[in-house]
């Protein structure tokens, strides 16, 4: 049975998110941005929290967990890989490790690239991915510590998952990088029609997060490196999808 899914804005431009199993009653935070909003939605909904999982180390995806664990002592399950300058963890995961939260799956991706020791959940029977800051609605993750091949071949490992995929990312980047992926992808006509759903949904107040897989498939350039459009666009014809990635990734850095 799916878990109920809750998109919980926070800080500026961050999200976090519950997963909720209405059958056992246990619930799962996917990052941690700041405390207020996120024990705000539980109070709401009367949900206790069961578990609090991680992406990455980063401020703004870690920084609200104290608090929130004080309210909700939960189980973190955050990646082995950055143990060391993430919070406690109680339980310390791997790509192809799993869980349970209540009756759903949960796996472990390894989607390094943004960080090494980035990680993202993908929830099979819910069909939803907690990708964090590797695949983002028309994006990806600036490359702080990753090289363009490991963002990439991430990359790759989410755009492999079922299409009708919940991809539930970290931030609400998706107007700026709408613009950035038309000067890409500028004769795509699905990424058209998104940009301008895009830019309805933001003048509406309304988020643009989560989004579904098969749509980014379709008008994230980071996703679509081996395009021979935008290949040519890029005057990259016949090139290493790698290094295609990296050029858009290099120009978007510019952008
Ligand atoms: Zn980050
Ligand atoms: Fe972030």
């Amino acid at each position: 049975m799916p878990l109920e899914i809750v998109t919980i804005p926070c800080l500026s431009d961050n999200y976090a998110f519950l997963a909720h199993d209405p059958v056992s009653g246990e619930t799962a935070l996917i990052d941690a941005p700041e405390a207020a909003p996120i024990l705000a939605a539980l109070e709401s909904r009367g949900w206790q929290l069961s578990h609090a999982l991680l992406t990455h180390h980063h401020p703004d995806h870690v920084d609200g967990l104290f608090d929130i664990l004080a309210k909700h002592p939960a189980r973190v399950i955050g990646a082995k890989a950055d143990e060391h300058r993430l919070p406690e963890l109680d339980q310390a995961v791997a790509e192809g490790d799993t869980f349970y939260i209540g009756g759903d799956l949960v796996e472990v991706l390894d989607v390094s690239g943004h960080t090494i020791g980035h990680i993202a959940f993908h929830m099979p029977e819910t069909g939803a991915a907690f990708t964090g800051d590797s695949l983002m609605a028309l994006g990806c993750g600036r490359l702080f510590e990753g090289k363009p091949a490991q963002m990439w071949a991430s990359l790759g490992k989410l755009a492999a998952l079922p299409d009708e995929t919940i991809v539930c990312s970290g931030h609400e980047y998706t107007q700026s990088n709408a613009k950035f992926a038309l000067t890409i992808d500028p004769d795509n006509a699905a990424l058209q029609d998104r940009v301008a759903d895009i830019n309805r949904a933001r003048a509406a107040g309304e988020p643009t997060v989560p989004s579904v897989l098969a749509l980014e498939k379709a008008t994230n350039p980071f996703l679509r490196a081996a395009d021979p459009a935008i290949q040519a666009h890029l005057g990259m014809e016949n090139a290493d999808p790698t290094s295609v990635f990296a050029e858009i990734r290099a120009r978007k850095d510019r952008f």
